[in-house]
Order: structure tokens, then sequence, then C-alpha cells
């Protein structure tokens, strides 16, 4: 498709799941329709991509304010439809919900697929074929930068193009981006919150759990839980951050490939607080940066790593003999620096969290041995929730915001399911 001012009947920003949800969905529902994705990167760079585990059961990655369950389920069906998963199985479930519910731990069973890494890139490619044969056009390597909604148009980094719907789906990864669209369309919108928390690197047989269910979801007291499960052939990863003021941090998250990778018999997963402010702080999602450079400037430009041996001494890990004796693996993320976390982490969240791994040790024997990594800071940001004007996430006139970085979702079927119902919405105003 030539740029250039002749609408499109709908104009999809991004193509993560959020997207792809709705141009599936628009497609089949009205194949006239002239529908085009503009990607900034050359692929899909968001949970598609990394790792791609895929929950379908209410509530996971479904924030409560704006689903409810008989709707979520509904979407969830349209999302198996296409992204056709392959459930894993679980065992031996009574006996760690036994024991979680002695401690007051709640072990919530799911349903998920998890494709890996590379088994995640290739979905993208049979999504892509898919709706480009059901006549959708994609745009990669084209950014979004403005829009102009009395004109209808938006410029990208290749030109001007015009829409008659627009969907602006640009991941958690695009929050600021969606922040400068609501200031500019004076969409009101309220501050979301925020996910602070560390992630554990363990070799598997420590954390055994896995062998029986896959990513293993324990909400613990305190707006604790487990979070974003890896095993196998899993690898602690980092990912770059800008703050508001352009300063970079990162953020550790994990992955693990598919079983056509060599196995490492290693495990990660995070432990996450929830934190929601009230006044007089105004921003979480500030808070939560200036953590993360806090971290930075600790880490020398770099996350902080500690053993739990260290940290149950209350010594700083150091890099000569981080991986001596006990400490008998090395870390998969040799990019940290062994430190201290509690000099970094807020008191009341790590203290949730040190306590939330006792439990999960008294539930799973293994996690606190003293060779356990800690690593952090893993952030999850969400951005500022737009005033939406209908059940469809139109936040303005003819413009939809979906995902994680609009706050309808959490994770990649909720981000799906985001996309169909503001598909839902886009046929119901066409008529
Ligand atoms: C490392 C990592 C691993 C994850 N693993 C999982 C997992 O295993 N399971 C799970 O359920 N969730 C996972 N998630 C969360 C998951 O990524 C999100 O829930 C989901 O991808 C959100 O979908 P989305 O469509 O809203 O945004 P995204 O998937 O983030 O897609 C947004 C797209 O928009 C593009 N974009 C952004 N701004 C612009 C612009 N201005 N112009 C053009 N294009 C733009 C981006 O490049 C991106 O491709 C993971 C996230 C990360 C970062």
């Amino acid at each position: 498709m030539g740029m250039g001012t002749e609408p499109v009947d709908c104009l999809i920003v991004g193509s993560g799941p959020a997207a792809l949800g709705t141009a599936f969905s628009l497609a089949e529902q009205r194949p006239e329709l002239k529908i085009l994705l503009i990607e900034q990167e050359g692929t899909s760079t968001g949970g598609l991509r990394n790792d791609c585990k895929m929950n379908f059961t209410w509530p996971v990655g479904f924030p409560t304010e704006y689903w409810n369950r008989e709707e979520a389920e509904a979407m969830l069906k349209v999302a198996d439809r296409h992204l056709e998963p392959e459930i894993l199985p679980t065992r031996n479930m009574s006996v760690y919900s036994r024991r979680a519910a002695k401690l007051d731990v709640e072990l919530v069973e799911i349903r998920q697929a998890h494709l890996g890494t590379d088994g995640g890139m290739r979905l993208i490619k049979k999504l892509t074929a898919d709706l480009e044969s059901l006549g959708v056009e994609f745009s990669f390597h084209e950014q979004m930068l403005s829009l102009d909604p009395q004109e209808r148009t938006i410029t990208t980094s290749r030109g001007e193009r015009a829409y008659h719907k627009l969907v602006l789906a640009p991941g958690r990864k695009g929050f600021a981006f969606l922040q400068d669209m609501m200031d500019r369309l004076s969409i009101p919108y309220v501050d979301n919150v925020v996910d602070i928390g560390l992630r554990l690197e363990l070799p598997e047989i420590q954390y055994p759990i896995v062998r029986d269910y896959y990513d293993p979801k324990f909400l613990f007291p305190g707006g604790v839980r487990t979070f974003c499960t890896n095993s196998r052939r899993a690898y602690v990863v980092k990912e770059k951050y800008k703050s508001r003021h352009g300063r970079t941090y990162y953020s550790v998250n994990g992955h693990a490939f598919s079983d056509r990778r060599k196995v490492n018999d290693m495990a990660n997963f995070a432990l996450l607080k929830t934190v929601r402010f009230t006044e007089p702080l105004a921003s979480g999602q500030e808070f939560a940066q200036m953590l993360g450079l806090q971290a930075m400037l600790m880490g020398g430009g770099r996350p902080l790593m500690q053993r739990v041996g260290d940290f149950r001494l209350g010594k700083r890990s150091k890099a000569a003999d981080f991986s001596a004796d006990l400490y008998n693996f090395e870390p998969s993320l040799k990019a940290c620096t062994p430190g201290d976390i509690s000099l970094a982490m807020p008191a009341r969240i790590l203290r949730a969290i040190w306590k939330s791994m006792k439990l999960l040790d008294t539930i799973v024997p293994g996690v606190m041995h003293p060779s356990t990594i800690m690593y952090y800071p893993e952030i999850k940001l969400y951005a500022n929730r737009p005033t939406f004007m209908d059940g469809c996430f139109q936040a303005a006139p003819d413009v939809y915001m979906i995902g994680d970085g609009a706050g309808t979702s959490r994770g990649i079927t909720a981000a799906w399911a985001s996309g169909v119902r503001a598909a839902r919405g886009i046929v119901k105003s066409l008529g």
C-alpha cells in the first residue's frame, strides 16, 4: 500500500497480540475493509516474540476493572482459535495446593501453552501470513509519531496516513507514546499500579514443581505473586528502558527456548509485589523508574544480583567468589553486578518478597538454597489508563487504545481479547 492521504478503513499501530486480535476479527467479519498495520520494528516485538507462554484462564492477564469472567472467557475462545495452543499437562496439583493452603497461599491452576522464544517467532510468521492472505496489509519499520484527530491523519517516520478508525496498540514499551497521544487528545487518565520485585534463578532440581506445572501461579499474602516461570532451556535477560527524562535503566526478565534447543536444566521466575500509590505521590511509574535508576547507580549501570546465602548473612555478593563452592552454577545473565539488594530495594517490598520466598520454600523445598540467585530489579510498568468512551476501548472519537500499553491487558491472550473487543466496537459503529 502506498503512502498518501487516501484513508484506510482501519489503521492499526503495532503488531503485537492486541493489534493482531483486532486485525483478525475485523478481516473475518468485514472482509471488504481496508486494514493496515504499521509496526516500528521489522517484526512484532512484544510477548509473542519473548518466551510466548499463553495463559487461557480467567483472570490471568485480565485487569478486572475492564473485564468480567464471562466476557473474558468468550474472547479467550476466539484467541484460542487463532493461537491454537497445545495446553501443557499438570500433575500432583493436590499435593502442592494442600501445602499452600496451610500457609494461606493460593496455587492457581491455569490452562497454559508454551512455545518458547523461537516457537513464538514461528507463530508470528504464521499469523502475519494468515492475515496477509485475508487481505490485511503490513508496513514494517514504520513508526507512528503524531496524530491530527481533526484531519484524521497520523504522521509516521515515512510520511502522512489517513484513517477512518485508528487503533493504537503500542504495548508496554509504548506507554510514553500513548501518554503523549492521551495528552494530545485531552483524554483524562488515571495512574496505574506498578509491579516491582526480584527474579530468582536456580537449577531446575531445586524447583522441581516446574516438571509438574510449567508456570506455577502462587498468590502470597501481602500482594506478592510468582510470575513468568521458565525452565529446561531457561535464561535470565535484561531489557533496556528509558526514564521520562531520557536516562537508561534495565529491568530483568526471563525466557526459555522450545524443545528444539539444548537443555540447560535451569529455572527462573519472578516474585512481584503490586504497588498502588495514593496521594501525595502522583505517579507510581516515576517511582518505579527512580528505583530502576537507583539500581543502575548501585550496579554501575547494570542490574544487581545476590546469592540467597549472602543475603541471609547480611553480606553483599562479590564477583571474586560469586560462583565458588556451594554457589555451584554460573548466572545465565552475566551482565549483572554482584552486590547487596537490600541497599536498593524499598524495605516494605523486600520484606513481603522475602516472606513469600520462605513460604514458597515450605511448599517446594529447595528455593531457598544458598546458591539461588536473586536478580533486581524486575519492574513492570503500565500506562496511565485512559478514560474510555465505551466498553470497546474507544478513547476518543474513532480512536481506540488497547493492549498492555493502555492497561486493558497484562498478557498475550488478554491483549488479543482486547483487540477483539475493539474490533466489535468498530464493526458496530460501521453499522
Ligand atoms: C520479555 C517479555 C516477555 C514476555 N513474556 C510473556 C509471556 O510469555 N506470556 C505472556 O502472556 N506475556 C508475556 N509478556 C507480556 C506481553 O508482551 C504482553 O502482554 C503483550 O505482548 C501485550 O500485547 P500488546 O499487543 O499490547 O503489545 P506488544 O506485544 O508489546 O506489541 C506492541 C507493538 O507495537 C510496536 N510499537 C510501539 N510503538 C509504536 C509506534 N509508535 N509506531 C509503530 N509501532 C509501534 C512495538 O514495536 C510492538 O511490536 C512478555 C513481555 C516481555 C517484554
